[in-house]
């Protein structure tokens, strides 16, 4: 079904679903904050559902054949998984790709600091962000310090009942009449996305008493030294759960929906296949909200090596018959995409943008400046996959990233589409996409959910 408010072709039953569908999303949105406890909520996920890990079946010289349920973690923030079917060479996959990442304020190595005795953490944004959206508004820092000694402590301050939070100053309106006629651009300053942390000095202490308040703290609660910022990734993000939100509660505000609702309904739907004819794959990657660099973001050879490993499990790896599996492969490269704002009418073209509501967003092609960068995806391509939404009743729509002109985007599509299979980019449509607070309407969560589905069985 295209072009249609998914809401109107409810059963009892489908909303139903679709209700418990979204409490466990807001469940995963709410325990996975930073890619590394999405990986964690992941892993979990896979285990209760017979996943073992590919690392262990390669340690005991296992072999891997149809059924057989496997994930490999790459350095804890980039996880795949695989449903085995048959003929992986010849039918090559089915893969659901998205991200974990999402737009934040990363800690500096060497962040603290103290500014009239006031103590605070220097950030570096990661993404793309309206650094304005991120002032006043509480935070909560979510991470990792690794210590010399390879010991790590995990940070999580700012989510549960009674947790301090974090904020980041604006100057008053009073006193703002010049900073008022700046632009949005620069109207925060990046290096001045500095978080409060303290403002009780230390006891004793002369020079830079808050400061050395909040080293001893450090110390005496988690035993980390000033120094182990040095190896840390701490990430500060918009504290506080995800919500239904409207009268009628048929939508979510939550932090990380791009592409946190891709990855989770993805997931879902690897979960609910079982025995797929096709080798089933979820992809869920880091750092594409940085172009997708890294070891652990997209372009990494991890994918491929690991296709290689399985293959190698199945008793059939051989150059040629990786490139075959890869070349016979699909993918749904799974991110959202911009939902029509008619507060900003004129940013889209109507006819040719996702609606909240009206389903899976299907986007043939990103890019900017006349397709620049895009993963153009194959007409016969979209004929398919249009065949396997009508089969199983899925509300989907298409779209592109705006006006023609207006300002573009893009995804990992393009990384895939090097290895010669069809890719097309799909997702949940977004608004304020980007913003500590992200909506989404539920009945296109569950319209993802149907069509990974979908996409996973009949291919
Ligand atoms: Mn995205
Ligand atoms: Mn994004």
């Amino acid at each position: 079904m295209i072009h249609e408010n998914a809401w109107t072709t409810y059963s009892a039953g489908d909303l139903k679903k679709l209700e418990d569908l979204s409490a466990d999303y807001i469940d995963f949105l709410n325990n996975g904050k930073t890619e590394r406890e999405c990986v964690k909520l992941l892993v979990e996920m896979a285990k209760e559902n017979g996943y073992r890990d590919l690392a262990d079946v390669i340690a005991k010289g296992e072999k891997l054949s149809k059924g057989d349920k496997v994930y490999a973690v790459n350095m804890g923030k980039m996880v795949m998984l695989v449903n085995v079917g048959e003929d992986i060479v010849n039918n090559g996959m089915n893969i659901i790709g998205a991200h974990i990442d999402s737009p934040r304020l990363d800690i500096k190595q060497n962040p603290l600091y103290e500014s009239e005795e006031l103590a605070y953490l220097d950030t570096h944004y990661y993404g793309g962000i309206k650094k304005y959206q991120f002032v006043t508004i509480p935070l909560a820092l979510h991470g990792v310090v690794v210590k010399k000694d390879g010991t790590t402590v995990t940070i999580n301050i700012g989510e549960k009942e009674g947790d301090p939070v974090f904020i980041i100053s604006d100057l008053l309106v009073h006193l703002s009449a010049e900073q008022m006629k700046k632009t949005a651009a620069t109207v925060i300053e990046g290096e001045n996305l500095d978080i409060l942390v303290g403002s009780k000095p230390l006891e004793g202490e002369e020079k830079d008493a808050v400061k050395a308040a909040i080293v001893k703290l450090l110390k005496d609660k988690y035993d980390i030294e000033e120094d182990d910022f040095v190896s840390a990734e701490i990430e500060a993000v918009p504290a506080g759960n995800a919500r239904e939100a409207g009268f009628d509660r048929s939508m979510i505000v939550g932090y990380g929906h791009d592409d946190r609702s891709c990855s989770f309904t993805a997931a879902a739907a690897m979960m609910e296949v079982s025995d797929p004819k096709t080798t089933a794959c979820g992809l869920f990657v880091d750092k594409e909200e940085i172009g997708s660099v890294g070891a652990t973001g997209m372009e990494s050879r991890f994918f491929e090596y690991m296709v290689r490993e399985l293959l190698d499990r199945m008793g059939v790896c051989s150059e040629i018959n990786l490139s075959r599996c890869l070349r016979n492969s699909r993918m749904l490269s799974s991110d959202v995409s911009m939902a029509f704002d008619p507060l900003y009418a004129d940013k889209y073209e109507k006819k040719n943008s996702a609606k909240l509501g009206h389903g899976l967003s299907f986007k043939k092609y990103t890019g900017v400046r006349g397709k620049s960068g895009a993963n153009d995806a194959n007409a016969e391509y979209l004929a398919l996959l249009r065949q396997m939404m009508d089969k199983h009743g899925v509300v989907y729509q298409t779209s592109e990233l705006g006006k023609v002109d207006v300002g573009g985007g893009g995804t990992i599509a393009y990384i895939l589409s090097l290895y010669g299979m069809q890719v097309v980019d799909c997702g949940v449509p977004i608004l304020s996409m980007h913003s500590p607070w992200e909506t989404l309407s539920k009945s296109d969560l569950y319209e993802a959910f149907k069509g990974y589905k979908a996409f996973l069985i009949e291919g």
